[in-house]
């Protein structure tokens, strides 16, 4: 099990039980099922790669530029028992979404679960953002979660219902944020790329549930990974961050995938077109605590 020095301690300090949840063992829930992870080579679409691989899927590991971290999750996935394939791509680039499809359905025979992950940041006060810091963000948090879910949906028109597998034709889970619905400053680009993430998930879901085709988003809160190394890194840091988390403990990946493994999942086939938080609390206005 990792140790996470910082988290211990903060909650050591306070008489908490041990920062990190426990392992469960995984229920191949998923099996049968092909899926398509992307931005899967690191933080959250790395957990939720391996977390639907251990549930039984076989999953393609869309990573845009580091072949050998994609390598990395491929063998964790092997070393399970698991079975995946690299497919490289950027999601904002729209012949190479159709080409990373095409790869994951030739290599699997079906798509039934695609988790649109790969997101990025790019922070700047907003008289200072540039348009291409604006475009940027846009053009992968949102425009990518666009042309990853049209090719997702084409998919699951073209194959079908597979009721040996699912009862839903296709499943789709966005990766949003709590900053759909907390305002961020300093953050504008990103705030409205996950805002527009949520009517975007939601229209859609609306639109395709008569098809049995399942859209919803799970919004993290914080989440120790390289997007905001930052906010955990060091003890001030993580005390800070903790004003903002009525659980007191930061996120793991392992949440979202468990989240992600669930949702995927026949156990939640009445649920479409939700916003489901995995925040620790951070949406329940932590400020009020003690205040109001
Ligand atoms: P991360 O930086 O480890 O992961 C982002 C991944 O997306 C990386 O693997 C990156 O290579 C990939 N990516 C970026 N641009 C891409 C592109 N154009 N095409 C394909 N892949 C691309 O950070 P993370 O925290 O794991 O972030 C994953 C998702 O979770 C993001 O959408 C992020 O906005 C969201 N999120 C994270 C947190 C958090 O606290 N970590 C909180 C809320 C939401």
């Amino acid at each position: 099990m990792p140790s996470f020095p910082i988290a211990d301690d903060y909650a050591r300090a306070r008489g908490l039980p041990s920062d990190l949840p426990p392992e469960r063992p995984p229920a191949p829930i998923l099996k049968g099922q092909a899926a398509l992870v992307t931005g899967a080579s690191s933080g959250i679409g790395r957990a939720i790669a391996i977390g639907l691989a251990r549930a039984g899927a076989r999953v393609a590991v869309n990573y845009r530029k580091s072949a050998a971290e994609a390598d990395g999750v491929l063998a964790e996935i092997a070393a399970d028992g698991g079975e995946a394939i690299g497919v490289q791509g950027d999601v904002s680039v729209e012949d190479q979404v159709e080409a990373m499809f095409a790869r994951t359905v030739a290599a699997f025979g079906a798509l039934d679960i695609l988790v649109s992950n790969a997101g990025l940041q790019q922070d700047a006060a907003f008289d200072e953002m540039t348009l291409d810091q604006w475009r940027r963000v846009i053009d992968v948090n949102l425009t990518g979660q666009f042309l990853c879910a049209r090719a997702a949906v084409r998919q699951f028109k073209a194959q079908g219902l597979r009721p040996e597998v699912s009862t839903a034709r296709g499943k789709i889970i966005c990766i949003s944020s709590v900053h759909d619905v907390i305002p961020w400053a300093g953050h504008v680009n990103y705030a409205a790329s996950k805002g527009g993430v949520m009517l975007m998930m939601k229209s859609l879901a609306q639109e395709v549930a008569p098809l049995r085709i399942r859209v919803n988003s799970i919004c993290p809160g914080a989440i120790r990974t390289p997007i905001n190394t930052q906010a955990w890194s060091t003890p001030e840091a993580y005390g800070a961050l903790m004003d903002l988390v009525p659980y007191k403990r930061i996120g793991e990946p392992q949440d979202i995938a468990q989240a992600a493994v669930w949702l995927a999942s026949d156990y939640a086939d009445y649920i479409s077109g939700i916003n489901l938080y995995v925040d620790g609390g951070m949406t329940l206005y932590p400020g009020f605590e003690e205040g109001g």
